[in-house]
């Protein structure tokens, strides 16, 4: 894997650190300069995802990083004070955070360097470099956030240090102390009042710019036929004559006789505007004649490979796109609607943040992107952690030549992989089935690859020390997909920790063959709010029995991890963790759940979206859980989701999200 950041166009950055080795050292930037601040969150009842330690009371930030969490409120205070006073008064040597998570032998352990952590080699020692973020409310604005002009004060790296007896996600954090003579120290508190925290909560599927772009989009999302081509037509009324409109969010599955929409509806609608609306999970759009003309689409038009050109009986296209049918349109729309792409991210990012979010998986990432978010988080501005997967078609050796780079700008930036789409969705009915749809005798669906091609893409990935993620929906993809991942991996399978995206099926023996290439299950519980409208129409019972099997995943020992799909789900993460649990939609309906046996239990759906996900993205060690030594990522709560009925759990709202021990976003009234 080489070194440095993403080549970037008119990009000159400030030289790669060297964060991605074991023999690598934490550097420290925020350390030797101005006055320090160490934080100190107290008061507050922290869920960590250790079992045998539901609850401590208090935590102290230092540098971003947790430095004590301890059953005592007054307690983690006075350890980052003691450590504080210890740190200013040493001239050579390190001073040592770590240690059991009781404190215990964590004052100060010594002046030589130390065996490296045990904790992954890829993103654990990367510094939390970026400044603290100023924080909006009167409670914590009080703390200057620390400087970070350059790091040409560092010497040389300092020691790394192993903390006696960590518990298993804890790392020890040294630091030089004799580089930060004359700093001046502060602790400040902010008192959670009672409120719990749980670790910042990791998206590990998600668009991000395209999930900005939905929040400035005509949204029909439960609506009627009638009531979206209405709304559609109060949307293009404002618009120019010729400007295209762009809506999503309709459902076929919602209306009586379930048909595909047509085009005429759309045409009454928005005569002057060439007209397109997403289905709900994006698989297939809804188009006026206007936007047909657009793309040339006519009746002799033939169906794209991949994709579908719903006629009427006569031949006409009736205004349904299918698959990669749907490129011919979004081929001459605008890219992004004619928005701001970076207006457009920092809109998601704003919403996740709101939600708890502290990180999230990109599928998918376009190179012009990535080299936005390069230059923008170089330059400090978006404050979610960001973890790219590029997409595999067209591939981008310019980007991903260069293999992985993890935990860059602060560890919030991150080039983790390549998104392959294997197939459709079942809802369009463009998943690749090995047996006929239930509801469409004849169909199996549509694939993207052979095992030949797929096999070149993976093994080029493969090459380059990427992972892979891919898009599986139906069990046809899935079991071709594992079937190319063990040959192309063969045994070293379990340690490239690739992702299967989805994964909505898994008949036979499949779970057990990604048990055993350790492969990782990319789910999306909130998605199946939706699903169980439809995936019985779709499946037939028989196959229902092989979906959507979380239990089985786990029971396997495999660590699922989730996201939302956002912009197809909305990323609020405890909707997921509502779903992952309940197995009914936001109606608590079915009654009788949706599978239930499948169900998580509320602790492993925490793990869904904390420890498993940094663990997927070779972070475990630097984020996931509230232990010492770990990257200060936190969501404060309204209300303790371990103590609320499973059917208020999507009622959950954070109050304040930190990201390195800064606040990132604060709401109303914290
Ligand atoms: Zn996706």
């Amino acid at each position: 894997m080489p070194e440095g950041e993403p080549e970037t166009p008119g990009g000159h950055g400030p030289p790669p650190r060297n964060l991605r080795t074991r023999e690598a050292a934490p550097d420290v930037p925020e350390l030797y300069h101005g006055e320090e601040t160490g934080r100190v969150y107290r008061d507050g009842r922290f869920h960590t995802m250790d079992p045998s330690r539901p609850e401590v009371s208090a935590l102290g930030i230092w540098h971003g990083r947790i430095v004590y969490a301890g059953d005592d409120p007054g307690a983690a205070e006075e350890k980052v004070r003691s450590l504080a006073r210890a740190f200013a008064g040493a001239r050579k040597g390190a001073v040592c955070f770590g240690g059991a998570a009781t404190g215990e032998g964590s004052a100060d352990c010594g002046t030589g360097p130390v065996a490296p952590t045990s904790s992954s080699p890829s993103c654990a020692s990367s510094p939390p470099s970026s400044p603290a973020l100023s924080a909006s409310s009167s409670s914590t604005s009080a703390s200057s956030p620390s400087s970070v002009s350059s790091q040409s004060s560092v010497s040389s790296p300092s020691p790394v240090s192993r903390s006696p007896a960590p518990h298993p996600e804890a790392e020890a954090y040294a630091f030089r102390a004799d580089a930060a003579r004359g700093a001046g120290i502060r602790v400040e508190t902010v008192s959670l009042e009672g409120r719990p925290a749980v670790p910042g909560l990791i998206d590990s599927h998600s668009h991000l710019i395209t999930e900005g772009v939905r929040l400035s989009q005509l949204d029909v999302f439960g609506k009627s036929r009638e009531d979206a081509a209405r709304l559609a037509g109060e949307k293009a009324a404002a618009l120019e004559p010729g400007a295209w409109l762009h809506g999503r969010g309709w459902d076929q599955n919602l209306w009586p006789g379930r048909a595909w929409p047509h085009r005429k509806d759309l045409d009454r609608a928005c005569p002057r505007n060439p007209t397109v609306i997403d289905r709900v999970d994006k698989h297939s759009v809804w188009v006026n004649t206007r936007a047909l003309d657009r793309a040339g689409i006519l009746a002799d038009t033939p169906d794209p490979p991949g994709g579908e050109i719903v006629r009427d009986p006569d031949g006409t296209p009736s205004g349904v796109l299918v698959g990669r049918a749907m490129r011919l349109v979004y081929d001459v729309m605008p890219p992004w609607d004619g928005l701001d792409p970076m207006e457009a991210y920092l809109a998601a990012e704003r919403e996740m943040l709101s939600f708890g979010l502290t990180a999230a998986v990109d599928c998918g990432t376009r190179r012009r992107d990535f080299l936005m978010l390069t230059d923008a988080y170089r330059a400090g501005v978006p404050k979610i952690r960001f973890k790219a997967f590029m997409q595999a078609d067209p591939w981008e050796e310019e980007i991903l030549g260069g293999g992985p780079r993890r935990g860059l700008y602060g560890g919030r930036f991150s080039l983790d992989g390549v998104k392959l789409f294997s197939d459709g969705s079942l809802g369009s009915r463009s998943a690749w089935l090995a047996d006929d749809y239930a509801d469409r005798p004849g169909h199996r669906g549509g694939h993207n690859y052979g095992d030949g091609d797929l096999e070149a893409v993976m093994a080029r990935i493969r090459d380059r020390g990427l992972q892979a993620a891919i898009h599986v929906i139906g069990d046809a993809a899935a079991e071709q997909a594992v079937r190319v991942m063990g040959r192309v991996l063969g045994k070293g399978a379990p340690t490239r920790r690739w992702r299967l995206e989805h994964l909505q099926m898994v008949p036979g023996t499949l779970a057990r063959e990604i048990a055993a290439l350790g492969l990782i299950p990319s789910i999306q519980s909130v998605g199946l709010m939706t699903d169980l409208h439809m995936a019985g129409d779709r499946l037939g019972p028989g196959r229902l029995k092989d979906a959507y099997a979380w239990r089985r995943l786990a029971d396997l020992g495999l660590r699922l991890i989730n996201g939302s799909d956002a912009p197809i789900e909305s990323p609020d993460p405890f909707r997921g963790i509502y779903a992952a649990c309940a197995r009914r939609d936001l109606d608590w309906r079915p009654a009788e759940g949706f599978g239930i046996g499948d169900a998580l239990t509320l602790h492993e759906a925490f793990l869904s979206y904390t420890v498993w996900p940094a663990w997927a993205c070779f972070c475990d060690g630097e984020l996931g859980t509230l232990s010492e030594g770990m990257r200060a990522d936190f969501a404060v709560l309204d209300r303790d989701p371990f103590q609320i009925p499973v059917r208020e759990l999507h009622a959950v709202k954070p109050v304040m999200t930190v990201i390195g021990g800064s606040p990132a976003w604060m709401g109303a009234g914290f």
